[in-house]
């Protein structure tokens, strides 16, 4: 990976407003997030977490504000003389292939192998060659901790080990930043310590995430940044010391003591 200036940060969230018909989910939502750095997302259900998420990758459209990915606008382009051009759908397909998604339901193939279900899209997708692809596919296993299940089928696999599967596919475009939605709240508890790991170590090797959790001791121990997500805004923002251990929202303080 090659390394930006330091003020272009990898995404850059701009004043984001979603509505759903009356609804407004997200009512400006500002932030930036730089490259190798871990920013947790914490808040009630409802909160509008997932929107932020999906707006983040245009699996929402946002309804105003804007998304930027390496300083670049995904919804519009800037063209020469103050002129504004909206991308077509093709050219934002683009931009979601430099964020991976691990959503709390992993969906692989069970038609294909673990293997199979991770080389899949950087040979479709991308345009991979097959062996090289292959070669990438072990690599991202490994990195899962499950170069063993290679070529195991996903039913074989317990819920954690899916959701490991899930990580490697996601490893496997390559992307610029990892975006994670509640991915340990599908799973058992006994399941969910495997999960937290392979996370935990995408993190210490300086892989950029948004993580959106409820497992407060483990955002405040892997993220750089948290951000409590109060209906629709930021309430609270600050090093995970400040948010979890001190914060300044009396709204915040009350969620973090309920869950105690
Ligand atoms: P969280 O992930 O924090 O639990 P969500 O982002 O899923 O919150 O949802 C925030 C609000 O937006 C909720 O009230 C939810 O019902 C509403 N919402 C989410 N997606 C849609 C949708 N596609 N259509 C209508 N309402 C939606
Ligand atoms: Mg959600």
């Amino acid at each position: 990976m090659t390394a930006d200036p330091p003020d272009i940060p990898c995404v850059e969230v701009l004043d984001l407003h979603k509505r759903f018909g009356a609804l407004e989910v997200l009512r400006g939502v500002s932030t930036k997030v730089h490259r190798g750095s871990v920013v947790s997302i914490i808040g009630a259900s409802g909160s509008g977490k997932s929107t932020l998420l999906r707006c983040i990758n245009y699996l929402e459209m946002p309804t105003s504000g804007e998304v930027r990915i390496d300083g670049e606008p995904v919804g519009f382009e800037h063209r020469p003389g103050d002129q504004v051009r909206k991308r077509s759908a093709r050219e934002i397909a683009r931009f979601r292939q430099d964020l991976g998604m691990v959503f709390q339901q992993f969906n692989l193939w069970p038609h294909l192998t673990v293997l199979g279900n991770v080389v899949e899209a950087p040979i479709r997708v991308r345009g991979m060659p097959r062996r090289e692809a292959m070669e990438l596919g072990r690599a991202c296993l490994a990195r899962v901790q499950l170069s063993e299940k290679a070529n195991e089928y996903p039913a074989r696999l317990s819920g954690g080990q899916q959701q490991r599967v899930a990580i490697a596919r996601a490893l496997a475009m390559q992307p610029k930043v990892m975006l994670f939605d509640e991915a340990t709240s599908a799973l058992d508890p006994e399941l969910t310590g495997e999960v937290l790991e392979v996370m935990r170590g995408l993190a210490r090797d300086g892989t950029t995430m948004i993580v959106v959790t409820h497992e407060m001791a483990f955002a405040r121990e892997v993220s750089d940044r948290a951000i409590y997500l109060h209906n629709g805004l930021i309430e609270e923002e600050g090093p995970p010391a400040q948010v979890f251990g001190d914060p300044r929202s009396e709204r915040c303080r009350q969620f973090l003591a309920k869950l105690l």
